[in-house]
């Protein structure tokens, strides 16, 4: 096991990138602790594969360093990196035995077979496979399969870390929820640092204590997935995690009050005085909004039920915000009232939450 320290790094596949634009990624500094359980969470092709990529040594960076332990591996080949990888489609040998394909990355590296025996037990125990040992790998469903391939990336006890890249792709859904949890609980009992890469939020939060966001090349922020929530450092995170996300709203900061729609707002994020020109905009959940008898006056444009909740679709002066209500409020049918709460409403400068947090 290691901590992971990427220093300085940056990206680009072209020769001689010449703009910022050129990079995959751009300027990344970022620390991985020992033992820990990260999602990578981001949209496709914000850079995801290409920093994995420069963590196993299958890439080398453009610029910056890899550290494991403060040992600098840049230039050190995938093999002496000791890292498992697990992809999204099984890589399985169909006409090996479950146990034979467990064994295959202990057996790679000579460990002795009754070491190889206690291990694969532990790790089939954990899978829920003891029963399939002795069977063909050819005759198990796409689930079983991947089962395997998490099983050969979770049984050597040397690695560094594991890297799951998008491992539940082929899964069934409904046996999603299962694995994503099983996942969570084998890192509780073996620790080993593990990083899981995936678009699905859902998966990022249940899996991961740290989730690294990704936008654009750049980590837009490092956090518990309660941090992610409450306190976005970026509107790409307020908007691209919660179903829905958060609503960015434009506002205007005039002689330190911020106003949207002509409507004074009271935000808790503090506001940096003399800061010009600059890109103004209030993020606030849907879950902080309620409808009032006074506020910001909205129409009604759209109710949908969300189960025990109910989505509110209200526009103001042509901008959409959304709310999250009770499933048993009585929703107005043209016009209401909105009103934020103002602990959870966030000011936020070209993108970033401005001048520091003022309370929780
Ligand atoms: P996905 O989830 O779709 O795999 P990702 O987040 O993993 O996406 P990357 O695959 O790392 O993103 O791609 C980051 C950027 O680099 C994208 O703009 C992509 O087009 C570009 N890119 C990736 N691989 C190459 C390559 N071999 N040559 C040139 N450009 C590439």
């Amino acid at each position: 096991m290691a901590k992971i320290v990427l220093n300085n790094l940056k990206h680009s596949y072209y020769d001689n990138p010449r703009s910022e634009e050129d990079y995959a990624l751009k300027e990344i500094d970022l620390e991985w602790d020992d033992g820990g359980a990260y999602a990578l969470l981001g949209p496709s092709g914000c850079g995801k594969t290409t920093l994995l990529n420069i963590i196993s040594g299958l890439l080398s960076p453009s610029q910056g360093q890899v550290f494991f332990d403060d040992v600098d591996v840049t230039n050190v080949p995938p093999v002496d990196r000791h890292i498992a990888q697990v992809f999204q489609f099984p890589v399985v040998y169909d006409t090996m035995t479950v146990f034979d394909n467990l064994a295959f990355p202990l057996r790679n590296r000579n460990v002795d077979e009754a070491q190889i025996e206690q291990r694969v037990h532990d790790i089939a125990e954990m899978l829920e496979l003891s029963d399939s040992l002795s069977r063909r790998a050819a005759g198990l469903t796409a689930d079983g399969k991947q089962k395997i391939s998490l099983g050969r990336g979770l049984v050597r006890s040397d690695v560094n870390v594991i890297m799951f890249d998008e491992p539940l792709t082929v899964i069934d859904p409904h046996l999603k929820w299962k694995l994503r949890s099983k996942l969570k609980e084998l890192h509780q009992q073996i620790r080993t640092t593990m990083i899981y890469v995936t678009h699905d939020q859902t998966e990022a939060l249940t899996f991961a204590d740290k989730v690294v966001v990704m936008h654009d090349g750049q980590v837009v922020q490092i956090g518990s997935p309660v941090e992610l929530f409450e306190k976005p450092q970026h509107t790409f995170v307020g908007h691209f995690i919660g179903s829905p996300g958060m609503n960015i709203l434009p506002a205007k900061v005039d002689n330190g009050s911020v106003y949207f729609n002509g409507h004074q707002v009271e935000v808790s994020s503090g506001i940096v005085a003399g800061q010009g020109n600059a890109e103004f905009e209030i993020g606030i959940r849907p879950e902080f909004i309620r409808l009032s008898e006074d506020g910001i006056p909205v129409r009604i444009e759209a109710v949908n039920d969300a189960g025990r909740h109910q989505v509110v679709t209200a526009v103001s002066n042509g901008t959409r915000i959304n709310l999250l209500v009770p499933g048993e409020t009585a929703i107005p049918s043209e016009t209401a009232h909105v009103v934020f709460d103002t602990s959870q409403t966030r000011l936020y400068q070209a993108g970033w939450l401005a001048g520091g947090e003022r309370d929780g």
